[in-house]
């Protein structure tokens, strides 16, 4: 697929030929390139993926975990050519675990790298001839062209959909392509004008500056899709932003900027209608967001009109780091304004546009006239789930797990 590279293990790596040993804790592998995994006889037992352990259906565990012995081992262990067989000693049960489950879910030495994204960051310049697009008619006509317009999504982080027809039904079919749509305050499928029915900027015709959406909840809504069913007026020029392009522009330029957001929690809020005062928990997050585990960037929230009176600063810092906080926000906003980091178009009827709203920033200047647009979040679970499962097949998604 395009988008997204998975590992898997080369068939030279599994030998059907191994020497398998085992003793009272562990199971030994080795893999003909040399290197032998090590897996605990508990973690063996407990991950055995046999009908009567893992629901060959429902996909979980059917296995009692807290019944196995803590000193149970292999009474035999014997290499096919397909895999492992080993007969445990305590109750004679049968696993069987395939050589490709095995070299996937080594851990002790880890032997495939965690599955990731290769992500196509830009500016205008790079996109601004050849964006990304993809026709309605291939993406209702069969899962290959949702698989296409997905990993474009990842790829880019956003896509056009050409051709589809203008009308709010024809719309919420295409969303619902990838999945149901996901319901707010401001409900789940909108079909809306600048006639401020909800209190919010975006029904005004006021300009938007570069932002992400709900920065207020503790998990931000991961897909927008927008289509202008009609505009009779000027102006209204939509702008997106790749907010990982921008973040590494500020890593190269400003390394301590770059920290500043990465660690400064800052607190947001919806709560223009009378009935809705939402605030995300986990004590708010930072602007930047990274994996736990590998680093990586993983999430920009960054919405300055809907950002919270800031009273929780670090004791540590003289200051408080709230000049270092301003200092970095400010240098933020000056990389967002560059006319090479964003890219301005018109949305046009038959032409809607879904992004990622965990990476890309969207935006819109000053319009006049009637604009009605209409669209819809999606969760970001959702999508990946979709995504996965239309570019890998169902197969390889759960040998994953
Ligand atoms: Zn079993």
């Amino acid at each position: 697929m395009s988008g997204t590279a998975t590992t898997v293990a080369a068939r030279s790596e599994i030998d059907p030929h191994h020497q398998i040993s085992f003793d009272a804790k562990r199971v030994y592998v080795p893999w003909s390139k040399g290197v032998t995994s090590t897996y605990h006889n508990i973690w063996l037992r407990d991950s055995c993926q046999c009908s009567a352990c893992f629901h060959p259906v429902t996909k979980q565990r059917l296995l009692n975990t807290f019944a196995i012995p803590e000193d149970i081992k292999p009474e035999n262990a014997e290499p096919s050519d397909s895999g492992l067989n080993i007969k445990w000693d305590n109750d004679g049960h049968q696993s069987f675990y395939p050589w490709d489950w095995l070299h996937l879910h080594s851990y002790q030495p880890i032997l495939e790298k965690t599955q990731t994204y290769h992500r196509f960051l830009w500016g205008r310049n790079e996109i601004v001839e050849n964006p990304p697009v993809v026709e309605y008619a291939d993406v209702m006509a069969s899962d290959a062209g949702v698989a296409e317009w997905t990993s474009k999504v990842k790829m880019y982080g956003f896509c056009f959909v050409e051709g589809t027809p203008v009308s709010p039904e024809a719309t919420e079919e295409l969303i619902n392509r990838i999945s149901f749509a996901r319901n707010t305050h401001y409900g789940g499928f909108w079909d809306f004008t600048s006639d401020l029915s909800k209190a919010d900027t975006a029904y005004t015709d006021l300009p938007l500056g570069l932002h992400t959406d709900g920065t207020y909840f503790t998990d931000p809504p991961g897909l927008q899709l927008l289509h202008c069913l009609s505009h009779d007026g000027n102006g209204g020029e939509s702008i997106l932003a790749d907010g990982f392009r921008a973040a590494r522009i500020l890593r190269e330029e400003s390394p301590e900027h770059y920290k500043t957001l990465s660690r400064v929690r800052v607190p947001a809020h919806s709560a223009g209608n009378e009935d809705v005062c939402i605030r995300p928990t986990f004590s708010a997050r930072p602007i930047l967001n990274h994996d736990d585990v590998s680093g990586e960037l993983l999430q920009v929230r960054w919405n300055n009109d809907d950002r919270s009176t800031m009273d929780r600063w670090s004791s540590v810092d003289p200051d408080g780091g709230v000049l270092q906080f301003y200092d970095a926000i400010r240098k933020w906003n000056q990389i967002l304004s560059r006319p090479e980091v964003e890219y301005r178009f018109k949305l046009k009827p038959g032409r809607p546009m879904i992004f990622d709203n965990w990476r890309v920033m969207h935006g819109r200047t000053q319009f006049d006239g009637k604009r009605r647009l209409c669209g819809a979040y999606i969760n970001m679970d959702d999508f990946e789930s979709r995504m996965r499962l239309t570019n890998m097949g169902r197969e390889a998604v759960l040998r994953q797990l």
